[in-house]
């Protein structure tokens, strides 16, 4: 597989108030690119080269910990810039709209389940909204760089939404206060992507 560095899919200051340009620019062109330099170099003339990252992920538990930090790293981070948006904020609308409130009662019930996952994650790691494979919906946390489609997760299934709980994702805004942090997500959430990542994988 070849992989690519993308662009944000908006300016480093498009989230402001809530996530600071600063924090953005040093996330996507220190961090973000750091984990993608040093997955694509691990993958050079390895036995990963020509697979896909769902493959790779599937069986991470046989990969070396450059391999599974790494593309933990490269893939959570293109998710998490896609959770978020300048247009962000609000309620979700349809097919998730409806699978929230079945599975969780209502919004403000899941995002409090959502909160309490991304707080009690311990040290640096992710909260994930996933798609189970009977379908369903599930939250869960993961440390570190990994996700729900890694072998060695506890729980098991594809992200639709993370949240990036790392300090570097929040300190210099938010110091010590994680929640403060998570509570700001939610006016940038873009439920419309979640949304529309939710209904392909219903549908796959
Ligand atoms: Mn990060």
């Amino acid at each position: 597989m070849k992989f690519e560095f993308a662009e944000l899919p908006y300016a480093y200051d498009a989230l402001e108030p809530h996530i600071d340009k600063q924090t953005m620019e040093i996330h996507h062109t220190k961090h973000h690119k750091a984990y993608f330099e040093k997955f694509t170099a691990a993958l050079n003339d390895s036995e990963y080269a020509d697979k896909s990252i769902e493959e790779i992920f599937a069986n991470i538990s046989k990969a070396p910990a450059v391999i599974r930090n790494n593309g933990g790293g490269y893939y959570n981070h293109n998710l998490f810039w896609h959770c978020m948006s300048p247009n962000g904020g609000g309620n979700p609308t349809g097919r998730l709209a409806e699978a929230i409130n079945q599975k969780f009662g209502s919004l403000d019930e899941f995002k409090t389940k959502f909160n309490e996952a991304a707080s009690n994650r311990f040290g640096s790691g992710w909260a994930w909204l996933c798609v189970k494979s009977d379908k369903s919906l599930s939250i869960c946390s993961s440390a570190n760089q990994d996700n729900p489609l890694m072998d060695v997760a506890d729980c098991m299934g594809t992200p639709v939404m993370g949240l990036d709980v790392w300090e570097h994702a929040y300190y210099l805004k938010y110091q010590n206060r994680r929640p403060d942090y998570i509570g700001a997500f939610w006016n940038v959430v873009d439920w419309k992507s979640i949304g529309e990542r939710y209904e392909r994988l219903i549908s796959q």
